[in-house]
């Protein structure tokens, strides 16, 4: 029984056409019907540059599908092979130090990740261990850590939790305080508290916590009580805007407390999936022990991961971005993402049925809900799936614990959605609010619609 077939139309005589989904065949296909059923395959996903859920990258431009083709082969772990992208892996985590105001580069430390996930579970990690060093050294127990975040932290963080044992400490969000930012903050935290995680874009709206203030309440509660608590910022998005759109904002190294910082280079940076990176201030606040050196692939760099080996092309891209951009580049493209985003928020609160939760002014992404009691005929579901009929995915689902009653919905605006492209979304938003409005009885309830987290 085969269920993967092309004839007639690719048809090729006495050549297999067909291949079994679930088991390997039994004989080798010609390489171009392979490539056309994979390629086919791929071509019933939805059309990423309409996905306005995403944060990850797109598009690139040819010299980069270029530089890719050339360089898939290299693989990250073999730094003795190749020694060139390790040192280019290298330039760029010290271009970020500096960017994030690195008191001292060459003192920092850095490594790239296969994305934001991986750098922030790096980042626990190393306030883990430091935390354990310093217990046991005061001969303390170490058996019940735990990491103070908001209730909206992106998922990768109940990860490191659930992962590596450490408790989490969620403060709620709600509509007073709608992102962390240091109140009753010293409700949460005790001497068995490893770090604060700061979010320079939550996931969930696109705002940024005000990592100065939180610090402030840190400082405070050091005078206090004696516990000197770090904060790690996980700026997945926000890292690589806030340096060129908000450069007065003081979130980053500026602040002693910011032990680590983490980004994800395939979101703003404008990388292809499968890049990350993590920095911290000074080496000390990277335990050594974490730290490993191997010998069978030649040399002993040192190495800090959860992979071993992964693509090594997603980091030459990174740098090809730092030097074809530079900081002017970077400015012009994240003020032009975040210029589409106020345009469209704009655009849909002046609608009537919606209000917005913000505005596009942190990162280039916000949200908005239905005014309360506007309409019992439809909601944003019904809206997400009317603007998915015309290819457009924009999510809608339910803010996190104590404000889980509210719906929004979410538009992250990349690079690669043009004020001409934005301007054409409009339209289809515009008409299809206009249908669900026209409606004189009420949509069936949508079916069950889960969290969609990016
Ligand atoms: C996207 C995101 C992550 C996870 O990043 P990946 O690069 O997809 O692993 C973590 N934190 C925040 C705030 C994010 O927006």
């Amino acid at each position: 029984m085969t269920n993967s077939e092309f004839t007639p139309v690719f048809d090729r005589n006495t050549r297999h056409t067909a291949a079994d989904r679930n088991r390997l065949g039994a004989e080798p296909l010609l390489p171009e019907t392979a490539y056309q059923l994979v390629h086919d395959a791929a071509l019933l996903d939805g059309n990423a540059r309409l996905n306005l859920a995403t944060f990850v990258s797109t598009w690139m431009d040819n010299d980069a599908d270029r530089l890719y083709a050339e360089t898939f082969d290299k693989n990250m772990i073999d730094k003795d092979e190749y020694p060139s992208t390790a040192a280019v892996e290298e330039h760029c985590w010290k271009i970020l130090a500096n960017l994030w105001s690195a008191p001292n580069i060459d003192a920092a430390i850095g490594t790239s990740t296969t994305g934001s996930s991986e750098a922030c579970m790096l980042g626990g990690l190393a306030f883990k261990r430091l935390w354990q060093h310093r217990r046991r050294a005061e001969g303390k127990d170490t058996s019940k850590p735990n990491l103070v975040m908001s209730s909206a932290v992106q998922v990768c963080w109940e990860k490191f939790c659930n992962y590596w044992d450490v408790e989490m400490r969620l403060v709620p969000i709600s509509e007073d305080h709608k992102v962390l930012d240091g109140h009753d903050l010293e409700n949460y935290v005790d001497e068995n508290t490893i770090g604060v995680v700061a979010i320079m874009g939550v996931t969930y709206t696109g705002m940024y916590e005000p990592v100065r203030e939180i610090a402030a309440k840190l400082d405070e509660i050091q005078q206090k009580t004696g516990l000197d608590i770090p904060i790690h910022v996980d700026g997945a998005s926000g890292a690589m805007i806030a340096p060129f759109l908000q450069p007065d904002l003081e979130w980053d190294f500026r602040l002693e407390r910011v032990h680590s910082i983490s980004t994800s280079g395939h979101k703003y940076g404008g990388v292809y999936p499968g890049v990350g990176w993590v920095v911290w201030r000074e080496e000390k606040w990277l335990p050594e022990d974490l730290v490993f050196r191997v010998s069978y692939l030649g040399g002993d760099m040192p190495t800090f991961a959860l992979n071993f080996s992964r693509p090594g092309s997603q980091v030459l891209l990174q740098y090809y971005m730092f030097l074809r951009l530079g900081f002017a580049g970077y400015t012009e493209m994240q003020q032009g993402a975040q210029d589409v985003a106020v345009f469209l928020a704009q655009q849909i609160s002046k609608l009537g049925p919606f209000q917005l939760w913000n505005d596009g002014t942190d990162i280039p992404v916000f949200a908005w809900s239905m005014i309360p009691n506007y309409t019992d005929k439809w909601d944003l579901y019904h809206l997400a799936d009317r603007l998915r009929t015309r290819g457009w995915i924009v999510p809608a689902y339910p803010m996190p614990a104590d404000l889980q009653d509210l719906t929004v919905q979410r538009i992250v605006v990349r690079r690669d959605l043009s004020l001409d492209m934005a301007e054409k979304f409009f339209a289809d938003f515009k008409a299809e609010v206009a249908y669900l409005k026209a409606l004189d009885a009420p949509m069936p309830t949508a079916p069950d619609h889960p969290g969609f987290h990016h």
